[in-house]
């Protein structure tokens, strides 16, 4: 697993915001200020609560434990996964539709959504002796965006219980730091693939 390092935060080694010696006085005035006047209002810093709960970055490593790939629930899929999979598998798109997909009604929507099938040890692409996912390389984008998922990272609590509780205190004790801004983006991807479905996503969760 690959280590990015971790997130930056001040050392005491650092000067601080004023730099060594303290601050000094008017010496970034403009021109014409006179001194002993406030230089003008400075950017208010951003409040606290406007900050995710991961600002610094979450470290995780996936351990290939498949528990995610286990539970039994929905793996949604866009038409690109769709495409891309039977394209993988050399199947046509109705062939691939009918071995490893099945329709669920979606309700307030007019089209049934598209997950895959699942067999009882797990998801139709996990190899069960292995815990190997059988389409890797061209998995679903909900199963490429765990475990950054928008409801998975909604607060600390979604998290422990959606995330840590499955994984195993073992995939965060080493691996990539994910920054907060990949982790929005991740989870914005996820978004944009559609509503919603019914049951939450993947293993129900
Ligand atoms: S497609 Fe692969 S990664 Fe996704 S749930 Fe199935 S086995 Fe797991
Ligand atoms: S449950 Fe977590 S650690 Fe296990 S395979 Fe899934 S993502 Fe990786």
């Amino acid at each position: 697993m690959s280590e990015h390092g971790s997130p930056s935060s001040p050392t005491s080694d650092e000067p601080g915001p004023s730099g060594p010696g303290g601050p000094v006085p008017y010496a970034g005035a403009p021109a014409g200020q006179p001194h002993g006047e406030p230089a003008g209002p400075e950017a208010p810093p951003e409040p606290v609560a406007a900050l995710p709960w991961y600002h610094e970055g979450i470290r995780f490593g996936c351990t290939g434990c498949g528990a995610c790939c286990r539970q039994q629930g929905y793996v949604w899929l866009g038409a690109i996964d769709v495409i891309r999979m039977a394209t993988y598998l050399g199947l046509s798109v109705p062939d691939f539709r009918a071995r490893y997909t099945r329709d669920v009604p979606v309700p307030g929507q007019p089209q049934p959504g598209v997950s895959l099938k699942f067999l009882p040890h797990g998801c139709v692409f996990l190899e069960d002796a292995t815990n190997r996912c059988g389409v890797y390389d061209v998995r679903p984008l909900q199963c490429r965006a765990f475990p950054f998922w928008p409801h998975t990272v909604a607060s600390r609590e979604t998290w422990d219980l959606k995330v840590r509780a499955l994984c195993g205190e073992e995939a965060f004790a080493d691996g990539k730091v994910y920054g907060a801004e990949e982790i929005r983006a991740t989870a914005g991807q996820f978004v944009a693939l559609g509503p919603a479905p019914p049951g939450g996503a993947k293993g129900g969760r």
